[in-house]
């Protein structure tokens, strides 16, 4: 069996490669850990699913992921290229 390498946890934003107990880049701040956006609330037990770096949606239950909320995902785009707005 090939043996699994657990990717190191690298800022999207900045590069920064971080520690392996760390969520958040100490440089710049960013979520190292693409989780689900769907906190435990009040209204539901949240969903805490950890997604892929490039998943803008959790794959388990829809809801914005962490770095999409950041905006270190881009938002869905036609397959075909578009013209990118940059502000
Ligand atoms: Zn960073
Ligand atoms: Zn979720």
């Amino acid at each position: 069996m090939a043996d699994k390498k657990e990717d190191p946890r690298v800022c999207v934003r900045c590069g920064h490669v971080g520690g392996e107990n760390d969520s958040h880049c100490i440089k710049c701040g960013a979520p190292l850990i693409n989780k689900c956006a769907d906190e435990p609330g009040l209204i539901s037990d949240g969903c805490t699913h950890v997604n892929r770096p490039d998943a803008a949606f959790c794959a388990k239950c829809g809801h914005p992921t962490v770095f999409h909320k950041e905006g270190l995902v881009p938002p869905f785009q036609p397959f075909h290229h578009s013209i990118m707005i940059q502000r």
